[in-house]
């Protein structure tokens, strides 16, 4: 088979078709703008709630990076215990890492009360170790999530990375076995399903273009403007991460929209995959520009990685199928002939601190950030925020904290330093 430039998860799912021709609600009490992992899950949760919702999809459900990411639920967050700890305190950085724990356990039971067959699975992650300076800071990082959360991960020196791994380049591993692995396509299809069933209206090819306060018969609320007509709602709830655009300005310059891309091999043979990963791991290593991988559930390698920076089009993702099968074959040797069958990419978004945030920009209710680790936050946070619209007051560890922009505000939205950053990051993967 050729390569194709396509996302090989969507292969495998059916996606909802919802009726193209419908006309936009007049009103509603809550627009979601973004039919991926936050919005749909919100949506669920707040028709569930009896809210009526109307879901704005620019694209088509999951077209964003919910049915393109490698599927890993994965625990803790993008910055480690003790940077947490030294910029939030103690209290609230154990808030935050039990959260990422409970957005675990909130795609388990989503994926349990709506059926859904995603191919959910707590197969645990492991970290591999690119140098032995790595490997020496595994043990205390270990250490200091068993004494400040109470969570256990296990040390692999090398002379047992055998066990996890068909690799011999690294210099020892860290697993945890509470991540767990699904496939996102199926995943957000599944979501987008139960949001409908349980009452949301979701509008599909429908871009809002511009959001206005309008008091309505002496109720304040918003008009939206879009691709397929206006409608009047009372409350906003931005769920747009890595492809937030013009319509919302100000989220749009806290938020570096960071290309990420994947190839999948062709199917391998059950031996073969399990040499590469006898306990079926999400795997990534240490490095900051770094790659992830993991066998699919119908045992392809699929290997990830930010090959470019820039966000994903057609030019980054035929170059990164090759800079990523190298990097694949650096990692496994024995796939040296093993064909790539797909390559495809998507688009990240991470704030300038590297955290998810949450809560309310010009009085919309908001949440990004998840910088690659959104599977479960994303789910969670669109959770809590249906939860906080419809007037309750969930903690969220994540709404309140300082939400920084660009430093000298020197950003429109537009990531002009993306190639420097990259650079940047190869660089301190080099030295450090
Ligand atoms: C290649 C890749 C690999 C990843 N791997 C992992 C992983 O293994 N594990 C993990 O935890 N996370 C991973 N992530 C991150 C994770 O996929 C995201 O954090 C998560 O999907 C974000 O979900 P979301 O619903 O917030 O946004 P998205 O799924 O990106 O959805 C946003 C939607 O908003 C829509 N939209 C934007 N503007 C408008 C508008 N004006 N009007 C209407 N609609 C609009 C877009 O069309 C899009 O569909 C990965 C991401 C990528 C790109």
């Amino acid at each position: 088979m050729a390569l194709r430039e396509e996302n090989y998860w969507l292969t495998t799912a059916e996606v909802p078709k919802t009726d193209a021709e419908r006309a936009l609600l007049e009103t509603a009490d809550v627009a979601v703008i973004g039919a991926g992992f936050t919005g749909l899950s919100a949506a669920r949760m707040l028709a569930k709630k009896g809210a009526k919702v109307a879901v704005l999809e620019a694209e088509t459900i999951g077209w964003g990076a919910s049915s393109r990411n490698g599927g890993m639920v994965l625990t803790g967050l993008k910055l480690g215990a003790n940077k947490l700890i030294s910029v939030y305190g103690r209290e609230r950085t154990q808030r935050m890492y039990a959260a990422s724990l409970a957005s675990i356990d909130c795609v388990e039971r989503i994926v349990c009360e709506e059926t859904i067959d995603c191919n959910f699975s707590r197969c645990g992650h492991l970290e591999v170790a690119c140098k032995q300076t790595h490997f020496n800071g595994y043990a205390r990082q270990a250490e200091v999530i068993a004494r400040e959360f109470n969570h256990e991960l296990k040390i692999v020196p090398r002379s047992e990375l055998r066990s996890e791994i068909g690799s011999d380049i690294y210099y020892g591993g860290m697993v945890d076995e509470t991540s767990a692995g699904l496939n996102p396509a199926r995943y957000v299809a599944g979501l987008g399903a139960a949001a409908i069933r349980a009452g949301a209206c979701v509008f599909e090819k429908t871009c809002v273009q511009k959001i206005e306060h309008e008091t309505r018969q002496g109720a304040p609320g918003w008009k939206l403007t879009t691709s397929r007509g206006a409608t009047w709602v009372r409350d906003v709830f931005i769920a747009t991460s890595g492809y937030t655009g013009r319509a919302t300005p100000a989220l749009r310059r806290k938020i570096i929209p960071i290309g990420s891309y994947i190839i999948t091999t062709e199917v391998l043979a059950d031996a073969r995959a399990r040499e590469l990963s006898p306990r079926n791991r999400m795997i990534y290593d240490s490095k900051n520009y770094l790659y992830y991988y993991r066998l699919t559930p119908d045992n392809r390698m699929l290997f990830a990685g930010r090959a470019a920076f820039f966000p994903e089009s057609g030019d980054t993702i035929r170059k990164s199928a090759e800079i990523l099968r190298r990097g694949m074959i650096d990692v496994y040797p024995q796939l040296r002939d093993a064909r790539v069958e797909f390559v495809w990419g998507g688009t990240l978004d991470f704030a300038f601190d590297i955290m998810p945030h949450a809560g309310q920009i010009d009085g919309m209710y908001y949440a990004v950030g998840y910088a690659g680790h959104g599977v479960a936050m994303a789910t969670y946070q669109g959770l809590l925020m249906a939860r906080r619209i419809t007037g309750e007051k969930p903690d969220n560890p994540f709404e309140g904290i300082p939400f920084p922009g660009a430093p000298l505000g020197l950003y429109n939205g537009n990531p002009w330093f993306l190639p420097l950053a990259g650079a940047y990051y190869k660089f301190l993967d080099w030295v450090s």
